[in-house]
């Protein structure tokens, strides 16, 4: 298996949810068990060497590839997740989309001052998304190590947002 095979099994629905957007969809990779297991195989090594306290990720589909990815290093999860989804004390971080603003929540006592962690997503386009995340993160205290993607859409910049804060590792390159 490649990362060619991984690559051309991920499909591309033109204009989903909206006109002029390459949706990339994930489910034809993850229902390959051997492509799935070499993906998540991937994002493990990179970090095999390094001492990571908790995968950080999020909702909905960065809970597919963190959930793995934690499991494969023996570390923790923590969900990041969409408003009023958590059930105990949480923090929130309001972040712009192309039409209006999003939410991202965290519990309150999910993450210690300098645990050191892994954010996770599928997919990063503009980045806002995962630089929500990494603020929710900051404010607990903890450490980001690294952000890690299936997917990076490298034209749509989200790299840059992130880069300053820690490392950007991604799979698969569109
Ligand atoms: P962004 O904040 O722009 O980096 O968007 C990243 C989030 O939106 C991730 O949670 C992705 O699952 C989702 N997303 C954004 N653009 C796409 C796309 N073209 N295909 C699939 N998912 C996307």
């Amino acid at each position: 298996m490649s990362l060619a095979e991984i690559k051309n099994s991920i499909r591309n629905i033109p204009d989903y949810p909206q006109k002029g957007v390459q949706f990339k969809d994930i489910t034809t990779t993850m229902k390959n068990p051997t492509l799935f297991c070499e993906l998540i195989d991937l994002m493990a090594a990179h970090f095999a060497v390094r001492k990571i306290d908790y995968v950080v990720g999020i909702d909905a589909r960065g809970f597919i590839f963190g959930g793995a990815l934690a499991y494969k290093l023996g570390c923790g999860f923590v969900p990041v997740r969409k408003p009023g989804k958590l059930p105990a004390d949480t923090i929130a971080e309001e972040y712009a989309l192309e039409y209006g603003t999003n939410k991202l929540e965290i519990h309150k006592d999910a993450l210690n001052k300098g645990d050191n962690v892994i954010i996770v997503d599928d997919l990063i386009a503009v980045g806002g998304t995962a630089e929500a995340a990494a603020k929710l993160v900051k404010r607990l205290g903890a450490n980001i190590e690294s952000f890690a993607f299936a997917i990076e859409l490298t034209s749509l910049g989200g790299r840059s947002k992130l880069s300053d804060l820690a490392e950007v590792f991604s799979i698969i390159q569109f």
